[in-house]
């Protein structure tokens, strides 16, 4: 967190409703980046927003979005949402959209969120009611659009959130055919984790002369931390890590996997060897979660196997180690997982154990960190073979991405899918949709299913 004077969030004028809620779930202060665009954007500006996920970021545009509709004479109008967040995958959206509700329980504003792989019956139903604020994804955004279910001619503030992840993944056809439906005269607001060229270049076209804030997340914390990679075959990984873990009583160790069977398989194994493990994922009730967390924090066990999404927002001190089960194949959240240790002055390892199918993986990590990971081959499960696999080409393994939109693989435009329109050609998502929906696991499944 940057060094910034102690901000309270009644000292960023937000009307009474909002800090009664905020009261109410427990936030204090504003993180940095809320501390710096809340009164930005309550000021009409448009804003650059530089910062990744577990930032803070969405309350730093939901709050004052929320203060604006709340104070706007315009009224809601059936199919006409007033703002659009649009945002890369569904799991954002849901999240977006339960901090939206959580935020604006005392307003009398609505709020619907959208996306592809699910029936669209109760989505259009919402829509037709009136929706003050509209959270959706792209495809099922323009979908609806394309039957007439929407139009975006009534909005005053447009939020493109993950905008790097949106390249990432595909999206930039669909976010330039919907940028024309927008009115020309609203309010912008664009985040993004990183800056790359075609970034930059989006961000000019949308944003009219813009406020940048940026917040830094761990990039500092990473030279801290010793980095290291283990090779080894997929058959080997769970008993890779049962070896790193056995007899380390006194470490406390985060792993993070990709899939929410994983952590409960990879749990269920560490337990069988008496490491004491709980897994949090998406599926869990907040219930299971929270016991979960407590165990971990108090030392209870040894261990917590996650997914990125159900990690966010936890922080718990005193990790010692985080263990990457499986690498992402978003590399910057290779950055905010190691960052779990090293938190506060305090050194930490990070080790990822990697097989000669995640090496793309891997190389899009490295890329991202400005430097490469040492390999540890001091480890009874070493894979040569892992170690000298061929890397897809980043590009390549970018496209896989792609597998992190769920739900069936239709086709077409009148889909149910999230697919971005330019995807559907391409031959990486062709394979990954033969081997996601054919049940085998390979490379190209889908890797955010959490
Ligand atoms: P985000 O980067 O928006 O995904 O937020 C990351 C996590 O931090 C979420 O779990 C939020 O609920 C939580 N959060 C956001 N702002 C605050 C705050 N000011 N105080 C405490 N927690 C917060």
């Amino acid at each position: 967190m940057d060094n910034m004077e102690q901000v309270s969030f009644s000292d960023l004028n937000l009307i009474a409703p909002l800090n009664k809620a905020l009261k109410r779930i427990g936030y204090e202060t504003p993180t940095p980046i809320q501390q710096k665009a809340i009164p930005l954007v309550l000021n009409g500006h448009d804003l650059l927003g530089i910062a990744q996920t577990g930032t803070g970021k969405t309350a730093a545009f939901c709050l004052p979005i929320l203060d604006h509709l709340h104070k706007s004479t315009t009224r809601r109008q059936s199919q006409r949402p007033r703002s659009l967040i649009l945002t890369p995958t569904r799991e954002l959206a849901i999240q977006i959209h339960e901090n939206l509700r959580e935020y604006g329980s005392d307003l009398s504003l609505t709020y619907s969120v959208i996306f592809g792989g699910v029936g669209q019956t109760k989505q259009v139903k919402e829509l037709r009611r009136g929706v003050d604020v509209l959270v959706a994804t792209p495809g099922r955004l323009l979908d609806l659009i394309q039957q007439r279910y929407l139009n975006l001619d009534s909005v005053e503030v447009f939020v493109l959130d993950e905008a790097d992840r949106m390249l990432d993944m595909g999206f930039m056809r669909d976010i330039k055919r919907i940028l024309p439906m927008l009115p020309k005269k609203r309010h912008n607001l664009f985040f993004s984790a990183t800056m790359p060229k075609e970034i930059q270049k989006l961000a000019e076209t949308i944003l009219v002369r813009p406020k940048k804030v940026e917040v830094t997340p761990q990039a500092t914390t990473v030279e801290k931390i010793d980095q290291s990679v283990m090779f080894v075959e997929k058959k080997d990984k769970l008993n890779l890590l049962v070896h790193l873990l056995k007899d380390n009583k006194k470490q406390k160790t985060l792993v993070f996997v990709e899939m929410k069977h994983v952590a409960n398989k990879v749990s269920e194994k560490l337990v069988k060897n008496g490491i004491g493990s709980s897994a949090i994922h998406g599926n869990k009730t907040q219930g299971a979660r929270q016991k979960a967390i407590k165990d971990f924090s108090q030392g209870n066990t040894n261990v917590l196997v996650a997914t990125d999404i159900a990690s966010r927002g936890i922080d718990i001190d005193g990790i010692t180690h985080v263990i990457n089960y499986e690498l992402s194949n978003i590399a910057e959240s290779y950055v905010h997982r190691i960052g779990r240790t090293a938190r506060a002055g305090a050194s930490g390892k990070a080790i990822s154990l990697v097989t000669g199918d995640e090496k793309s993986y891997l190389a899009n990590v490295e890329r991202v960190i400005k430097q490469k990971i040492s390999v540890d081959k001091d480890q009874p499960y070493h894979s040569d073979v892992a170690e000298n696999a061929k890397t897809t080409k980043v590009g390549a393994a970018k496209k896989k991405i792609e597998g992190d939109r769920r739900g069936p693989s239709r086709r077409g435009r009148g889909g149910n899918s999230n697919k971005p329109a330019g995807a559907k050609k391409s031959s990486v998502r062709k394979d990954g949709a033969k081997k996601n929906f054919g049940g085998k696991r390979s490379q190209a499944k889908p890797r955010a299913a959490k």
